[in-house]
C-alpha cells in the first residue's frame, strides 16, 4: 500500500521542509536575498549562531535563510505545517475551507484563515501575454455571484434574471478559457458591452477564434471586434453545440468555481472574490490534463508564496 502523502518527511519535519523549500527556490544553490550574490555562502558552522539553514553571504556579509523576508520567516507555524496546507489546497479541486484546514492541521481557525489567504495570494499568476493565437479557440462567459438576499452563487440562466429582471451588477466574474489551455478570470464591478469588449480585446490574441453566448451584452463585439473570428452560441434556442461553436469549456470552469464557492466556502465576501477566482484559475491552469501532478502544483504555489515576499504587514488591511 502506498504511504500517505502527508507522511513524507517534508510534511512532518521542519528541517526537511526547509531543505525542500531550498531545493525549490535555489535549484543552483543559495542566493543572497540582500545583494543577489550566488557565491556559495558560509554556514557559520562552529559559531554559536550556527543553525542549519542559516547562511552568511561572502559578498555583503549579511546572514540569511531561505525564508528571510517571506511570510514563513516570522510565522509561528512550522514550515512543514505550511507545506501541508499548500498541499491540501493544491490537491483539492473544489478548494478547502479554513474550517477544514483548522481540523486537519491542528491550528486555530484564525491561523488557518490567515494561511489559506496567503497561499491563495501566492496562486495569483502574472498574466504575461495574451491568451489564444493562430488556430486557437477562446471561450468567454460571465457568471453572477450573489443576490440581494445574500452571498449565493447564481447562474445567469436561472437566478439572477428571474429575480426581478434587472441584474444586480455587483459581483460578476468574467472568464476566458483557451481550449486545451489556460483560464483567466476577473471579478468585475459591472458588466457592460464596452467593458466586456475591453476585457476580451486586451486579453485575447487577435488571431484567435472567439466564442461567447448570445447575450445582448456581446452585441457591441458582434458588430465590431478585432479577432480573426467571433461566433455566438444561442442558448435560448437550445443551440448549445454547433460544430466547434460552444462555450462548454468555460462553463465547466464556472461549474467547479461555483461548487467551491457554494459547497466549500459558503460565504465569500465580494472583496475576496478575485482571490478565490485566482485560486480556482491556478488549479485549472496546472490541472492534471496539462501534465501537472499535485506535487508540481504545490511546488509552483510554494515558489509563489516565498517569491512574492508576502508579509504579515499585508494582512493589515483585511
Ligand atoms: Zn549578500
Amino acid at each position: 500500500m502506498a504511504e500517505p502523502i502527508l507522511n513524507q518527511p517534508h510534511f512532518q519535519d521542519a528541517d526537511k521542509a526547509r531543505e525542500h523549500l531550498e531545493a525549490l527556490r535555489w535549484p543552483h544553490g543559495p542566493v543572497c536575498p540582500h545583494c543577489g550574490s550566488v557565491r556559495e555562502p558560509m554556514t557559520l558552522e562552529g559559531s554559536k549562531n550556527y543553525r542549519p539553514g542559516l547562511y552568511k553571504c561572502k559578498d555583503c556579509y549579511e546572514q540569511f535563510t531561505v525564508t528571510v523576508g517571506t511570510v514563513f520567516e516570522r510565522s509561528k507555524i512550522a514550515l512543514n505545517v505550511w507545506l501541508q496546507a499548500v498541499h491540501l489546497m493544491c490537491a483539492s479541486k473544489k478548494g478547502i475551507s479554513a474550517k477544514q484546514l483548522e481540523r486537519m492541521l491542528g491550528v486555530t481557525y484564525k491561523t488557518a484563515w490567515f494561511m489559506s489567504h496567503r497561499i491563495r495570494e501566492a496562486m495569483t499568476e502574472n498574466m504575461a501575454g495574451p491568451l489564444g493565437g493562430s488556430g486557437k479557440v477562446v471561450e468567454a462567459d460571465e457568471t453572477y455571484w450573489g443576490s440581494e438576499g445574500g452571498s449565493k452563487a447564481q447562474s445567469k440562466k436561472s437566478g439572477a434574471r428571474k429575480a426581478g429582471g434587472a441584474l444586480k451588477d455587483s459581483n460578476k466574474v468574467v472568464a476566458l478559457v483557451e481550449r486545451g489551455g489556460k483560464v483567466r478570470a476577473f471579478h468585475v464591478p459591472s458588466v457592460t458591452g464596452q467593458n466586456l469588449k475591453t476585457v476580451l480585446e486586451s486579453q485575447i490574441h487577435p488571431d484567435t477564434h472567439v466564442m461567447t453566448d448570445s447575450s445582448p451584452r456581446y452585441n457591441l463585439l458582434k458588430r465590431e471586434h478585432g479577432f480573426k473570428a467571433y461566433e455566438q452560441v444561442n442558448h435560448t434556442k437550445a443551440e448549445y453545440v454547433r460544430g466547434i461553436a460552444h462555450t462548454n469549456t468555460v462553463e465547466g470552469f464556472f461549474s467547479v468555481l461555483k461548487r467551491g464557492l457554494i459547497g466549500t466556502f459558503h460565504h465569500v465576501a465580494p472583496k475576496h472574490l478575485q482571490r478565490y477566482s485566482d485560486e480556482f484559475s491556478f488549479r485549472y491552469n496546472t490541472r492534471t490534463a496539462l501534465g501537472y501532478s499535485d506535487a508540481d502544483r504545490s511546488a509552483i504555489a510554494l515558489k509563489g508564496i516565498s517569491g512574492k515576499r508576502l508579509t504579515y504587514r499585508r494582512i493589515g488591511g483585511e
